[in-house]
């Protein structure tokens, strides 16, 4: 994947990643680092944090697994809090934590409902106010929202996934203006790329694949795209843009968002 950033792009920033674990969260975890962030990967699973914060190590630079569920307000604090006591300060976060499966709206139990609620808009509100708390005192900081194509249309059988990260988009400009001008907020929405998550939410690769036909770059996104896209909304490149959304989605969300499959969920 063509870069077009200096290695010393984020030398010095201090980045925590919530999903950094997995998929593109991973993927911007490693990247940041190559750029030569200092990068602590958030999830709940020290399986999925300990070989990318390895990994990290491996490139000379500082990282550490952060064991954290997003939804609990205490701990997300608590975690936070550590970061600024062990590493100084946090200059990036980046919100990309989040649950998704594909489900009828009728047929959603109100606890499907309340957990991807929980954990795409509850925890994307939590880890930033804890982050800001420390940001403000510094006076600068940026935060990134990952949030999704389907936030300019609609969520097919996603009903629930696409309403709560239409909510990150929305909190992604209150906060913006709210915290500026210490603190830039800005979103970035990602078409289907390639991540076991991806995969597993619609089912099988093939139905995955079959999305390729309504983009308008007839292809499925790669994690480095994302990654390249989220360095430069971190980095001081992107100093005067906040309350923004770039869209890294082939043109799926501009072309009509249509999920080319049969209309059953994938499970
Ligand atoms: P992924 O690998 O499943 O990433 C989601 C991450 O969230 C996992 O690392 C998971 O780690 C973490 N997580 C889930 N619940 C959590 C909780 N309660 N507390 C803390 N961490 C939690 O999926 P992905 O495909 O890379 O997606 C990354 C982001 O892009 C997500 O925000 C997703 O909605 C968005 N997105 C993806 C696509 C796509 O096609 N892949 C398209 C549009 C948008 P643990 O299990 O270790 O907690």
């Amino acid at each position: 994947m063509t870069s077009v950033f200096r290695e010393d792009a984020l030398a010095g920033k201090v980045a925590v990643i919530t999903g950094g674990g997995t998929g593109m969260g991973a993927d911007m975890a490693v990247g940041f680092a190559r750029l030569g962030a200092d990068v602590l990967p958030l999830s709940r699973n020290l399986e999925h944090l300990a070989p990318v914060a390895e990994e990290i190590r491996a490139l000379g630079r500082t990282s550490e697994p952060l064991v954290c569920d997003v939804r609990d307000a205490d701990a997300v604090r608590s975690t936070l809090d550590g970061v600024v006591e062990r590493h100084g300060r946090i200059d990036i976060l980046v919100n990309s934590a989040a649950g998704n499966f594909r489900c009828p709206a009728l047929d959603l139990s109100p606890n499907a409902w309340r957990v991807v609620v929980d954990i795409d808009l509850n925890g994307t509100f939590l880890c930033s106010q804890a982050a800001a708390r420390h940001m403000l005192r510094e006076g600068s900081g940026t935060i990134l929202n990952i949030i999704g194509d389907f936030v300019e249309t609609h969520g097919e059988a996603m009903a629930h996934a696409a309403a709560a990260k239409a909510g990150i988009w929305n909190l992604t400009r209150s906060l913006a203006k709210e915290w500026g001008p210490a603190i830039r907020v800005n979103s970035l929405s990602p078409g289907p790329i390639q991540t076991p998550h991806g995969v597993r939410a619609l089912g099988s690769q093939d139905r995955f694949d079959r999305l390729a036909a309504a983009i308008p770059l007839r292809r499925i996104g790669d994690c480095a795209e994302i990654t390249n896209a989220a360095a430069f909304l971190v980095s001081d490149a992107a100093s005067f843009i906040t309350g923004a959304s770039l869209a890294v989605d082939g043109g799926h969300s501009f072309s009509g968002y249509d999920l080319p499959l049969d209309g059953t969920p994938g499970r």
